[in-house]
C-alpha cells in the first residue's frame, strides 16, 4: 500500500508521517518512510539542485523536469520495490505536490504537469492524507522553522492561501483517494485522526 502525506508548509505533514510509521510498525507493518523530493540517492541530489540557490536558477520547466527525474529516480529505485515486497510506502509530498506547487501557480502549467506525469510517472498513490490547516497557522510555524536553506518555504500567506484551495481543490476531484484530515489540534489529535483513517483503510 502507498501511502502520501500532503499539505501546504507548516501543516505538520512530516511529523505526522513519521508518527504514521511508527505507529504502523508498531502494529507489525513493514513500513517504509520516505520524503519528495528526495527519497533515493539520486533524487535527494536533485533535491539540493532544486531547492537551493537563487530563485531564477532554472527555468519553470526545468524545474518540472528537475521534480520529474527525482520522482522517476525514486520510484524506481525504493518505492517500487518495496511495493513489490509487499511493504507499506509512507511518502511526505507525491506527485501532487507538484500539480499544486507547479502546476497552480506559475501560469497554466497544470497541462504540462499532467502531461509529463502520465508520460513519465504513471501512478497514483492508494490513499493520500491531506494535513488541512488554516494558511495563517501554516505561514507562522513554517516561518518560525524556516532556516533560510529553502527557497520554497516562507512564502507569504497569500500563497499558502492558493496552495491550500488547491490541495482542497485535488481531494474534491478524487475523493476515493484523498482523505482530508483536520491537521488542528494537538500533534497527538492530528496523529490519532490519520491512524484512525489509515487503518480503516488497510482493513478494507
Ligand atoms: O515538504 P518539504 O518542506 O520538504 O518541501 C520542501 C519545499 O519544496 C517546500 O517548501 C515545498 O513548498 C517545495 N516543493 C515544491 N514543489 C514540489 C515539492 C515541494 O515547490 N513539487
Amino acid at each position: 500500500m502507498f501511502i502520501s502525506f500532503e499539505g501546504i508548509d507548516g501543516s505538520g505533514k512530516s511529523t505526522q508521517a513519521r508518527l504514521l510509521a511508527d505507529r504502523l510498525r508498531a502494529d507489525g507493518h513493514d513500513v517504509i518512510l520516505t520524503r519528495e523530493p528526495g527519497g533515493s540517492e539520486g533524487a535527494e541530489q536533485i533535491r539540493n539542485l532544486v531547492l537551493n540557490g537563487p530563485t531564477d536558477r532554472w527555468s519553470p520547466q526545468t524545474e518540472l523536469l528537475l521534480f520529474n527525474a527525482a520522482r522517476r529516480d525514486h520510484l524506481e529505485r525504493l518505492i517500487w520495490p518495496a511495493l513489490e515486497d509487499g511493504k507499506i510506502v509512507v511518502c511526505d509530498r507525491f506527485a501532487d505536490s507538484t500539480r499544486a506547487y507547479q502546476g497552480s501557480t506559475r501560469g497554466e502549467r497544470r497541462k504540462l504537469v499532467d502531461d509529463l506525469h502520465n508520460l513519465m510517472i504513471g501512478v497514483e498513490p492508494d490513499m493520500t492524507v491531506l494535513v488541512d490547516i488554516d494558511p495563517n497557522t501554516g505561514h507562522s510555524r513554517a516561518t518560525e522553522r524556516n532556516t533560510g536553506d529553502d527557497r520554497f518555504e516562507g512564502f507569504g500567506s497569500d500563497f499558502q492561501v492558493t496552495m491550500r484551495q488547491a490541495f482542497l481543490d485535488m481531494a474534491d476531484a478524487s475523493p476515493n483517494r484523498f482523505q482530508v484530515i483536520d491537521g488542528d489540534g494537538t500533534i497527538d489529535e492530528v496523529s490519532d485522526r490519520i491512524y484512525a483513517a489509515v487503518t480503516q483503510r488497510l482493513a478494507q
